[in-house]
């Protein structure tokens, strides 16, 4: 039982319309593990340099975070710079340093090769596949990534979705993996390339999922305050992946309610900088705001009449 994730831990700098913050706790597999933690169980598989706040430590740790995975070594972690326009749905990546991540060969503890539930979150596709041959038998496999890798490492991307059940992506990204504009053609393309779900992330237009003749809709949460949107991928993922390896069921009705977690962890997210909004989140605000989605896409079926 239980999740595992690698992915980046991350120091981000970012600016959006409504202010900036530096050299903030950021990362892929942070996010995600903040937000799974919610669920579930969670090992973090990743590094970070010698840098590295024991505050940020002893943050993830208070969430029950396994941290046996995260290795700490000599140099700077991982660090990431971004900036929002007004369209706050897609960041514009000023600077990406891998620093302590170029040289990463990730080991995992045996105590972390029983997972069953297998989270490769945004990094290089090559770690992501050496993660994931070190774990015994898993039962579900999900991936993200973005354009840096999809651009830059596309075969090895290649090789890594050809293992992966469930693809999590943006839509601008599922377009330029699968070089079509529509995204239902785009989806059918990604498909063919192994993963036989995808979830097609469209920032304040909600998710959409394209399975084996099924597509679903979910409505992003319709908030008046976006503050920042950093990490609302990896909260998506984080909470739909917690709630599956919560409950261990993989089926069509419960995927449905995975991407209504995912969507409600996504939307407390962007309500402040970094983690801080996840900091003071409590489960019974996560259970209300379900509710709301719930109310939010309710319609009366066609009467006979
Ligand atoms: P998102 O959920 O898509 O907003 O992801 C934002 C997080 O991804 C930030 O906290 C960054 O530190 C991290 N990130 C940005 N670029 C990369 C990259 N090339 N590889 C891994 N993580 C990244």
């Amino acid at each position: 039982m239980g999740l595992l994730v690698v992915g980046s831990v991350a120091f981000d700098s970012v600016k959006t319309p409504f202010g900036q913050a530096q050299d903030v706790l950021g990362g892929s597999a942070t996010y995600f593990s903040v937000a799974a933690g919610f669920f579930t169980d969670v090992s973090l598989v990743a590094v970070v340099g010698e840098d590295f706040p024991q505050e940020h430590l002893r943050f993830l740790e208070s969430r029950k975070i396994d941290l046996s995975g995260l290795e700490r070594v000599p140099g700077k972690t991982f660090r990431w710079k971004g900036e929002y326009g007004f369209q706050l749905n897609e960041a514009k990546t000023l600077e990406t340093q891998l620093n302590v991540f170029q040289a990463f060969r990730p080991k995992l503890p045996a105590g972390c090769r029983g997972r069953e539930v297998v989270f490769l979150a945004n990094i290089d596709p090559v770690l992501q596949r050496e993660v994931l041959k070190q774990v015994e038998k898993p039962k579900l496999v999900a991936c993200d990534t973005m354009n840096y890798w999809i651009e830059g490492r596309r075969s090895e991307l290649l090789e890594t979705l050809k293992l992966v059940d469930i693809l999590i992506i943006n839509d601008g990204e599922a377009r330029e993996l699968s070089r079509e504009v529509n995204l239902v053609k785009a989806a059918g393309r990604i498909r063919a390339m192994g993963p036989k779900t995808v979830i097609v992330k469209r920032g304040e237009y909600g998710a959409l999922l394209f399975a084996d003749g099924e597509i679903f809709h979910a409505p992003a949460y319709p908030l008046e305050f976006v503050f920042d949107p950093t990490g609302a991928g990896d909260s998506f993922a984080g909470g739909f992946m917690g709630y599956l390896a919560k409950t261990m069921d993989f089926g069509p009705r419960n995927i449905r309610k995975a991407i209504i977690f995912g969507s409600v962890l996504a939307s407390f997210n962007v309500e402040d900088f970094s983690l801080n909004r996840f900091k003071k989140l409590r489960w019974d605000e996560i259970k209300e705001r379900y509710r709301e989605f719930r109310k939010l896409t309710h319609f009366e079926d066609l009467s006979e009449d």
